[in-house]
């Protein structure tokens, strides 16, 4: 099936043959396949956290953010991902001494290279860097917004100590400056931050949100308005977000009428694919309801409107 995925973090899904090639390149004979399969399995989320830092010291110049972005393209292209809205996270670079302007548009080079790829940037302006800094950057990577082709603002990290509401002044400049809105919210912590996200940001989208059914009042209002979720099943469980697929939100969150869409997160991470997140659903759902969570994730897209009639052709077929 030809897929949309709407939550995929680049630099983390960096295939291992790639990320060890990135490494051989920075000068490390220590790690090889087994200490990468290794540091790819996590405690818990705050482990996952560390390792996402560790690996990101290997991608240290534009020309291997350029190889792997390529890499992460071929990848796609392969798994029939048609179409892609994907994170980049500038700041984590700045210890390389790569300022948000270039590495944008390193990443955008590296998957224009791939035939067939189609995928449009998020900047994932790192709430952990506190207001200013975000605000920072996001006037850094505006400049190459159009030749990056950067569609949206959003932002990962730790949630519960940098809540939604104190990036309002960046998500207000961005949003009149044309760019769409997502943030992580209701992944790790409560309903108040995905409420947070929606009113104090004014998102188009929630990252995760998973944990809004811990609050009913919000999965109504979630199912009235058809804000898009973007779950990502298999990385709440490999994170210990969700202790099993039985017991994973998606499911209630599918049966309130949310406008639910899947996605792989950090695929090379957690060693997932779209696919999978598909047969995942596959265990509880018939194929007309999968149909429709594929359906949802064209809608919910931020692709200009004829790109989204070829999608829905593309689906049908
Ligand atoms: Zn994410």
């Amino acid at each position: 099936m030809p897929k949309v995925e709407l939550h995929l973090h680049l630099e983390g899904a960096v295939p291992p043959a790639a990320m060890l090639e990135a490494i051989r390149r920075h000068g490390d004979d220590e790690v090889d396949a087994r200490v990468l399969a290794d540091r790819y399995v996590f405690r818990d989320f705050a482990d996952f956290v560390d390792t996402w830092v560790w690996k990101n010291r290997y991608l240290d110049s534009l020309a291997t953010i350029e190889y792997v972005a390529e890499a992460v393209a071929a990848e796609l292209v392969a798994h029939r991902v048609v179409y892609a809205e994907a994170f980049f996270s500038p700041t984590d670079f700045a210890e390389h001494g790569l300022a948000p302007q270039e590495l944008a548009l390193a990443w955008r080079r590296g998957l224009d290279r791939v035939p067939g790829s189609d995928v449009a940037l998020i900047v994932d302006l790192v709430r952990d860097t506190g207001p200013d800094r975000v605000a920072r950057t996001f006037d850094q990577v505006r400049e190459v917004a159009e030749e990056a082709r950067i569609v949206g603002v959003g932002i990962g990290g730790t949630e519960d100590r940098f809540p939604p509401a104190l990036f309002q002044p960046v998500y207000r400049r961005a949003r009149s400056a044309g760019f769409h809105l997502t943030a992580h919210a209701g992944e790790t912590a409560g309903p108040p931050s995905v409420w947070s996200a929606l009113r104090d940001l004014g998102v188009e989208r929630i990252g995760h949100g998973v944990r809004a059914v811990e609050d009913p009042d919000l999965v109504r209002f979630l199912a009235d308005t058809r804000v898009p979720l973007e779950v990502c099943p298999t990385s709440n469980l490999r994170t210990g977000v969700v202790s099993h697929l039985d017991r994973h939100p998606v499911w209630e969150l599918i049966a309130a009428g949310c406008a639910v869409t899947v996605n792989t997160d950090d695929p090379a991470m957690f060693g997932c694919t779209l696919d999978g997140e598909y047969e995942l659903l596959a265990c509880r759902l018939d194929d007309g309801a999968i149909r429709e969570v594929a359906g949802a994730a064209i809608e919910a897209s931020w692709a200009a409107e004829p790109r989204r009639v070829e999608l829905r052709r593309l689906l049908e077929t």
